[in-house]
């Protein structure tokens, strides 16, 4: 049976060492913040956000919403963004994408003091971590190293394959198994014979944005399976594609009208060794990592940690 790797029961592990943190630091004067941008009434923004300061307060780590309008301009967040670098009770600027259309994200994001970038997407932080320097990674690729290590998956050695190359996942995270001594490929959609090479894989990262993507046929027997992919099913026709006979899910379909599957299709789990289910694997990891790197750069721009 494959052993499922589970995100929850890991995030929770590593928020109760952030919570410990928090308390050793304001025994020396020091509270970690978080500064969190959220622009416009996207839902499912407004959701991760409050999340993300919800979470804040249940750490002992202090937290600033800062919401502005739909209407908001580039200049506008450009403005914020430079009173948050030179706030000191903030350590970390977390903007809430995607932004509106109108709104230069990239130069957004780029304002943001690399000191204080606890998503680790500043080229500042990425060039330090394609560097092998210490860096603030970026949060769920950091979340995925953080899965295997603490779930025991040797990855020194091992032959990881990362289908997909966007900066906020699939670069770094392969970056970060690099630096943990795997030896990485990359694949992505103009990947030849993908099927060929992922089947090489003792270690397979999914972040594609393609619900079930990978097939039983593209997996070794035995190896671990990361799924960072998080996609709705909405429609019966969609449901049936993945969860035909599944009673659990149909009961969750039911009652929701909807439920989520990864970029791996659950068929594969079976000849796996170990997987990250959806929900409840790699997406946890993400508030929790996002709170560790804000403690992180707490301590970081105090000179409280040697450089790791
Ligand atoms: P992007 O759309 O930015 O990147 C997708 C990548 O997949 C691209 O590199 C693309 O290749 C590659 N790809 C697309 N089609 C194929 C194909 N047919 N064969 C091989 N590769 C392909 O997505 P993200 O990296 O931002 O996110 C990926 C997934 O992870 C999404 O489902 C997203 O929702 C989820 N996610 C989950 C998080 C979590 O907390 N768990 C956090 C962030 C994302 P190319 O570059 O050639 O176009």
């Amino acid at each position: 049976m494959p052993k499922i790797l589970d995100g929850v029961a890991i995030a929770a592990a590593i928020k109760q060492e952030v919570a410990e943190e928090v308390q050793s630091l304001a025994a020396r004067g020091v509270r970690p913040g978080l500064a969190a941008v959220l622009v416009g009434s996207v839902p499912a923004s407004q959701i991760y956000v409050r999340n993300k300061v919800q979470t804040c307060a249940d750490l002992g780590l202090y937290s600033d919403l800062i919401t502005l309008p739909d209407s908001a301009s580039t200049a506008e967040l450009l403005e914020l963004v430079a009173v948050l670098n030179a706030r000191d009770e903030i350590d970390g600027i977390l903007v809430q994408l995607p932004l509106p259309a109108r709104v230069d994200a990239r130069a957004v994001l780029d304002a943001i003091s690399p000191a204080k970038d606890v998503d680790g997407l500043h080229p500042v932080n990425a060039g330090h971590l394609q560097a092998g320097r210490p860096a603030l990674a970026p949060c769920t690729p950091a979340g995925v190293i953080e899965i295997l290590k603490r779930s025991g998956i040797a990855i020194a050695g091992s032959r990881a394959v990362v289908v997909g190359r966007s900066d906020i996942v699939g670069k770094p995270v392969a970056m970060l198994l690099l630096q943990q001594n795997a030896t990485v490929t990359i694949c992505h959609s103009q990947t030849r014979d993908l099927a060929g090479i992922t089947r090489q894989a003792d270690i397979l990262v999914a972040a594609i944005g393609r619900p079930g993507f990978i097939t039983p046929e593209m997996v070794s027997p035995g190896a671990t399976l990361i799924d960072v992919g998080i996609n709705r099913l909405s429609t019966r026709e969609e449901f049936d594609r993945y969860f035909a006979g599944d009673a659990k899910r149909e009961a969750a379909f039911a009652k929701r009208g909807s439920v989520l599957v990864g970029d791996i299709h659950p068929k594969a789990f079976a000849v796996s060794g170990a997987y990250t289910p959806v929900p409840g694997g790699v997406g946890p990891l993400t508030i929790a990592m996002l709170m560790s790197n804000t403690v992180r750069a707490a301590k970081l721009r105090r000179n409280l940690t040697a450089a790791q």
